[in-house]
């Protein structure tokens, strides 16, 4: 499962289109939002304040901050109630259900945050966030090697779509949009109820909840400290490729964790009965204390060389591009 925002996307999504509602200047809109914005680190929030920069608005004074996770944010700028988010997050904190047809369609493939300033529709803010150039192979690459590929976002379905037909995903199959955090999680939860085996990966906004209830959590490892905590791998790079090198790098891992197992058993089988003596009754034959201890060292430096062959695996992916700080099994 991989997130959307900031894991398939870059996550620097840039303001393409501003609305006003009557009696509002498209500046308004903007330096308020960006007053109550500058104190969030979500991307959607950088790229507001990066547009009020752009435009020289200089930002008000905003205080009693409040986000809620997945959905928007809320503050008090200079004595006004000013909520940003999505239509859900304003709607309900304003009270009605003013539709955001208010404003022109947005443009396809952005996201579109409403602008609410005490109590009514003040405005909207189209935002565009472009895939990561690398998502699309290496979403076909986890296919290849068997893996079901699905999205998840809080963002709206059309953004979502946009999206999700531009990195090769199935729009009706494979993506669900709208979801908040936890809703991500519980998604996680019952698929793993139903036998399979989830990985997320995300960039921690608002998904270290999912991060911590998959089987393995991965974060990009330009996400946030708490994504990295909640994760088993880490991407040192903001390189979607690393996600098909983890798993191909846990798989030859076990594999040789096998061949290991099975060499150093069949070795004990043959070796510990000769050495107690087994064959002497036939051959009067039996290993030396010395001998013994040598064939000993011997099975740790093969099962040890094994284990050195996984060094070839690196040849799939740039060195160095995947730590992992736990112990993961996948
Ligand atoms: P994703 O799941 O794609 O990473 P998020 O869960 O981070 O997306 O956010 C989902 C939606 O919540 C965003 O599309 C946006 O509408 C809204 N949102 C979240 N944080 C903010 C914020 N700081 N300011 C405005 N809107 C926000
Ligand atoms: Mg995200």
């Amino acid at each position: 499962m991989l997130d959307k925002t900031g894991t398939i996307t870059r996550g620097e999504p840039r303001v393409v289109g501003i609305c006003a509602a009557v009696g509002r200047s498209v500046d308004d809109v903007l330096r308020f939002a960006a007053s109550v914005e500058d104190a969030s680190e979500h991307p959607l929030a950088r790229a507001v304040v990066d547009a009020a920069r752009e435009r020289d608005l200089a930002r008000l004074p905003s205080a009693r901050f409040s986000s809620s996770a997945g959905l928007g944010v809320r503050a008090d700028v200079e004595g006004h109630d000013v909520v940003v988010g999505r239509d859900q997050h304003v709607f309900a904190a304003i009270g009605t259900q003013a539709t955001s047809s208010t404003f022109s369609a947005p443009a396809a493939g952005t996201t579109r945050l409403l602008v609410a300033i005490d109590g009514d529709l003040a405005g909207a803010i189209d935002l565009l966030d472009t895939p990561r150039p690398e998502a699309r192979a290496a979403i076909a690459a986890l296919r290849a090697a068997g893996i079901r590929v699905v999205m998840a976002t809080g963002d709206a379905l059309p953004a979502a779509r946009a999206i999700a037909r531009a990195v090769g995903l199935d729009p009706e199959r494979d993506v669900r949009s709208g979801v908040l955090p936890a809703d991500k999680a519980a998604w996680i939860r019952d698929l793993r109820t139903n036998g399979h085996a989830v990985a997320m990966v995300g960039d921690g906004i608002n998904d270290a909840p999912a991060l911590a209830a998959a089987d393995v959590g991965i974060a990009i490892g330009t996400g946030t400290d708490i994504a990295i905590e909640a994760a088993g791998v880490t991407l040192l790079r903001a390189d979607l490729n690393g996600v098909p090198a983890a798993f191909a790098l846990a798989r030859a891992t076990l594999r040789t964790i096998r061949q290991n197992l099975g060499f150093a058993f069949a070795y004990n089988a043959l070796l510990l009965p000769i050495a107690a003596g087994a064959l002497w009754p036939w051959f009067c034959w039996t290993l030396s204390p010395m001998l013994a201890s040598a064939a000993m060292a011997a099975s740790s430096v093969s099962v040890v060389t094994n284990s050195l062959r996984l060094r070839r695996v690196t040849t799939v992916m740039r060195p160095g591009a995947v730590s992992s700080n736990k112990s993961v099994v996948m």
